[in-house]
């Protein structure tokens, strides 16, 4: 039966594909698949990562068998008797297999996939007792995915055999052989996409996130279509369901009718359609109808991302967010050596066009660990993130500050610092500049010149502009953060969602306020927040007089496309007005 699921549009295009439940505590498994010939192979490795668990949990049975009931209860014993059981349990076994066997799932994808099936089961369970075997199943599954950690993967490209049964849609699609996946989850971190960048769905949908959250900018970096805020997705779809992703509505429809999946085919093509015809202004530079000319920058979260960014036209890098480099890593921080490859990869990759790279931001949605909850803080938005985690962690600080001025000379580099609101903050960043100079000169290792930024997200910031002009070459806008603090709406959350506003006549005037301030001093001003990537603000940013936007590389032509039909002459006075209003949002529309 077809039914649709409303959330938020946060990644523009169509996907159309089957579901994969999978559990946000589980993304940090590979999903790749592997050749038809390596099936029994993988099947052995499964096997073995399960056997060699089976021989743990007999020796922890053998060595509690000589304690004392203080020392090792009778519980314990009748637990791993469950836990032994279940590793034998028919539905766990055979459903991995056959994942392997039907789809070319790698073992690790089947196991969990199997388990998100069998979770569904335990969930739907009478008897209380029974549902809470889940938890023991997850255990032992986790067990087994530890085990096989040890045994060496096998690497593969990427490619899709599936020789399932013919569904109605399967015949509709025409194609049996490379039916794309689209994931679904309850929750997904921005440490969890890092893993998701790597892999094969085509789109995804969470029941949690806002628009802004940071899952939904990596998932417009990677430009697939995606849902997020779509509340209980991840229990009405089954695994397997047939899904359609409609990224710009923000619905998703599950189960869809022959007509509805035709006219989604269609809509899919015309997306695809539109980006060929916006490919077309790749070299063409932007400037306005009246001469003006804009400079459009990438935001990065890996330096690999350099290239998309060079091929999407873009001058250089507004945003790096180095943060992706320190997430996931279960405690272990990159140390100096390892950023300042990484830095130096990225000014590399952009072939001298300057790269912005943003000190740490962590904290808030974007957890070192995304399986650490933060449960002690009860705001982690207005918590220990970004500038305030630097300061609290001078060594920490210190080794990211000589990785990016050592990664100086090897390009353009400006160093840009999230969060500032104090100026004793701004005292303490620009000591700790100084300090990772000095060490460097005692160390004799060469570092290069640096412009220094400081981004403005925080509204007290907005309001002490000239303070931070006195110490800053730039000023970038994060109107993400901005927003959030200004109407105090959690970006990451869902249910306050419709509150989140860039055109709220409070954000508007702080950034208009930052802009002209900046233009009044002759220092540089862009905008690195969404706003800088959505063509609907486009013309309302060029009119406030902004020249420099920072954007995820996908978005680049079509902002570009709005700029090559603007008038920057006409749109000044029009911005005024949309400025002065009430209600910029129906200003804009009445008078578009
Ligand atoms: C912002 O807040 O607008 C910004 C660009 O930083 P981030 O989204 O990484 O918090
Ligand atoms: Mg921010």
């Amino acid at each position: 039966m077809t039914f649709s699921i409303h959330g938020l549009a946060v990644s523009r295009g169509v996907a159309i594909g089957r579901a994969v439940m999978v559990a946000s505590s589980r993304m940090d498994v590979a999903h790749y698949f592997i050749q038809a010939h390596e099936v029994s192979a993988e099947i052995e490795r499964a096997r073995a990562g399960r056997d060699a668990v089976v021989e743990e949990l007999y020796r922890l049975q053998e060595s509690i068998s000589h304690m004392g009931p203080k020392e090792a209860p009778h519980e314990l014993n009748a637990l791993l008797d469950v836990h032994l059981m279940l590793l034998q349990d028919e539905e766990l076994v055979s459903g991995v297999k056959s994942w392997i066997t039907d789809r070319l799932y790698n073992a690790e994808w089947a196991l969990t996939t199997q388990l998100e099936v069998i979770s569904r089961h335990f969930d739907e369970m009478e008897d209380a007792y029974l549902r809470e075997r889940k938890a023991d199943m997850e255990q032992i599954v986790e067990r087994v995915l530890r085990a096989m950690r040890g045994v060496a993967s096998p690497i593969v490209t990427p490619s899709h055999r599936n020789t399932r049964r013919q569904s109605q849609q399967d015949l509709l699609l025409g194609d049996t052989v490379d039916v794309p996946l689209v994931l679904v989850a309850h929750d997904l971190s921005p440490a969890d996409m890092l893993q998701f960048k790597q892999s094969v769905f085509a789109g995804f949908i969470t029941d949690v996130g806002g628009k802004t959250s940071h899952t939904a900018i990596v998932a417009r970096s990677m430009d697939i279509p995606a849902v997020v805020g779509a509340r209980t997705c991840s229990q009405l779809v089954r695994q397997d369901d047939w899904i359609i992703i409609d990224g710009d509505a923000g619905v998703v429809i599950v189960d869809p009718s022959p007509i509805i999946l035709a006219e989604y085919g269609f809509k899919k093509r015309q997306v695809e359609l539109e980006r060929s015809r916006l490919a077309r202004l790749l070299n063409t530079p932007a400037v306005t109808m009246d001469g003006e000319k804009v400079q459009l920058l990438a935001n990065i979260e890996m330096p690999e991302d350099a290239q998309a960014a060079l091929q999407a036209g873009a001058l250089g890098v507004g945003l790096f967010r180095s943060e992706f480099l320190f997430m996931g890593r279960r405690g272990h921080l990159p140390d100096e050596e390892e950023q300042f490859q990484a830095y130096k990869r990225a000014v590399e990759g952009m072939q001298g066009l300057p790269v912005t790279i943003r000190t740490v931001d962590v904290g808030a949605d974007k957890p070192l660990d995304s399986s650490v909850h933060d449960a002690a803080h009860l705001n982690p938005a207005l918590g220990l993130r970004a500038i305030r985690w630097s300061l609290a962690d001078p060594e920490m600080f210190l080794t990211q500050l000589r990785a990016i001025l050592r990664a100086a000379t090897f390009g353009q580099v400006h160093l840009l610092v999230p969060m500032l609101a104090h100026a004793s903050e701004i005292h303490q960043t620009l000591a700790h500049i100084e300090t990772a100079r000095s060490m460097l000169d005692k160390r004799g290792q060469a570092y290069g010149p640096v412009q220094l930024g400081a981004m403005i997200e925080i509204p007290a910031a907005a309001l002490t502009l000239k303070m931070f002009l006195k110490y800053f070459d730039f000023l970038s806008i994060g109107t993400n953060d901005l927003i959030q603090y200004t109407l105090a709406i959690d970006r990451a959350d869902e249910s306050v969602a419709h509150l989140y506003d860039p055109l709220h006549p409070a954000v508007l005037q702080l950034v208009a306020a930052t802009i002209a301030e900046c233009h009044r001093q002759g220092k540089g001003v862009s905008v690195c927040g969404e706003m800088a990537g959505d063509v609907g603000l486009t013309r309302l940013l060029l009119g406030l007089g902004l020249r420099s936007f920072s954007m995820h590389p996908a978005q680049i032509l079509a902002v570009k496309q709005e700029i090559l039909r603007s008038d920057t002459t006409r749109l000044a006075p029009w911005a005024q007005r949309v400025l002065e209003s009430e209600s910029p949002a129906l200003e804009m529309a009445a008078s578009a």
